[in-house]
């Protein structure tokens, strides 16, 4: 019987978590539960920079913002690399012992001087034969066949390398410290891990692995890199560059839902309807369906997403999920009142505050360009009067509030747009915003009122009359 699956997601703490890890990881995460499988999480922290308690947190946090939880059935880990340096070097030792390792005394030096003199650039096999021992400062090198290497990979199919293009590599430095390509094939190896699906960056290790892996002994595992993401101009994401935190993103107020489910459409596709809950994408996903071209990380697409999501979401949910956003001085009303007028212009969580806003002012900002343009126009001044005195008898609703404007208006011979305009710069400031009527309605009729008449009076003083 073939074993259960074991998929693994290895970051190293860089300090943020990148939003193409977080797409490796889902990836990971739903192959190891379509299949029954295990998610290893195993932190790559053998660079001592990298060593840091809160950056390993980060990534906790950052899987488990997008539903990759450590509580969850499949989840095992956190392993930790640097725990595990034993295991590397005396997998070095028996390489060494069985001859598919050497040790190497070649120095910067003796690379210079024969680039100079020899005319021989790089390694070229300089203690190949020459069967040394461990010796300070020396660095055991992994003896490359000849021949060629095939990686079969689920992703790519064959990939074929011609050994001659690889040079002797290193496994463990001068100082006695295990490379990268060693640690990770043995933490592999020592987890059991069955599946290896990472980032295409990895491809051009992956030969030097697979030889590792087999001159150990072991089962190759398989192999399968996920194309890279990719900027508007097509170039990699980079921190420098692009918006590639994770981390940024949920503070701005994306929906980790949306989120999960963006990512999964790079390289993949749940199918026509790209929209699909995490249910149906973990059970859907395959490899084999996985894209070879680099996938645009479009933040354009990411937000679309984003608001369908979010005008998905009950009011009472949204309301929940918009807290983080808003002021803490801010009580629940008229906020929670205003949730389903502001749902569908909420382009993330973070436009929340700033679609209500001036219902926690007394006095909001007004903005001048908009008012002098809403009361530029010579009804601009009857019409609020008239407006003023309708409302202070009126329903305080807002069918009646619209209609009431619509009887009015047609004395002016004008659009409701334009009579709407006016009052609601009276009432936010500002030109644009939630449902006017709507809005008055969940600010009250004495509110209302004042501001309307307050933006009359100050009408009345510009205009002299
Ligand atoms: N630690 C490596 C990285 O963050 C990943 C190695 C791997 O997935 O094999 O790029």
């Amino acid at each position: 019987m073939a074993a259960t699956p074991r998929f693994r997601f290895a970051p190293s703490p860089t300090g943020f978590f990148h939003v193409g890890g977080a797409r490796t990881a889902l990836f990971n995460w739903a192959l190891a539960r379509q299949s029954g499988g295990t998610f290893v999480l195993r932190i790559e922290d053998t660079d001592e920079a990298r060593n840091r308690p809160e950056w390993t947190q980060g990534i906790i946090d950052a899987l488990a913002w997008i539903g990759i939880s450590a509580d969850a059935p499949h989840f095992e880990g956190p392993h930790f690399q640097s725990g595990q340096i034993e295991a590397h070097l005396t997998a070095a030792d028996r390489l060494f012992g069985s001859g598919h390792a050497y040790y190497c005394d070649m120095t910067h030096e003796d690379v210079e001087r024969r680039a100079k003199f020899e005319g021989v650039t790089g390694y070229g096999g300089w203690s190949r034969n020459s069967g040394l021992g461990p010796g300070q400062g020396r660095v055991l090198r992994f003896r490359v066949p000849e021949g060629t290497t095939v990686v079969h990979d689920s992703v790519r199919g064959e990939v074929e390398f011609d050994n001659a293009s690889i040079e002797d590599f290193v496994l463990v430095r001068g100082n006695g410290t295990p490379v990268f390509l060693l640690a990770n094939v043995i933490d592999d190896a020592e987890m059991g891990i069955t599946h290896v699906v990472r980032a295409e960056e990895h491809l051009p290790n992956t030969p030097k692995q697979q030889m590792i892996w087999e001159a150990l002994g072991l089962d190759v595992p398989v192999w399968a890199h996920v194309p890279v993401l990719v900027n508007e101009q097509r170039k990699k994401l980079s921190k420098r560059r692009d918006k590639v935190a994770l981390e940024q993103y949920r503070d701005e107020g994306f929906l980790a839902d949306a989120m999960v489910n963006y990512l999964m459409t790079l390289g993949w596709s749940p199918g026509e309807d790209e929209i699909q809950p995490w249910s149906v994408i973990e059970e859907a996903f395959r490899l084999e369906d996985v894209n070879l071209s680099p996938a645009f990380f479009d933040i354009k697409k990411l937000t679309a997403f984003n608001g369908e999501y979010i005008r998905a979401m009950g009011t009472a949910e949204l309301t929940e999920a918009c807290r983080p956003w808003l002021p803490s001085e801010w009580g629940a009303e008229p906020f929670a009142s205003m949730v389903p007028h502001i749902r569908e212009r909420l382009k993330t969580l973070a436009d929340a505050p700033g679609a209500v806003d001036f219902m926690y002012v007394d006095d909001p900002e007004v903005d001048e360009a908009s008012w002098d343009k809403a009361t530029k126009p010579e009804y601009a001044l009857p019409m609020l009067r008239d407006v003023i005195g309708a409302y202070e008898g009126a329903d305080w609703d807002h069918p009646t509030l619209k209609a009431t404007m619509e009887g009015l208006m047609e004395g002016y011979g004008i659009k409701l747009g334009k009579a709407s305009a006016l009052t609601r710069v009276a009432v936010t400031g500002r030109s644009i915003g939630p449902p006017l009527f709507e809005a008055l309605e969940v600010m009250g009729r004495d509110e209302s009122l004042r501001r309307m008449r307050n933006a009359l009076v100050r009408l009345e003083a510009e205009t002299g009359d």
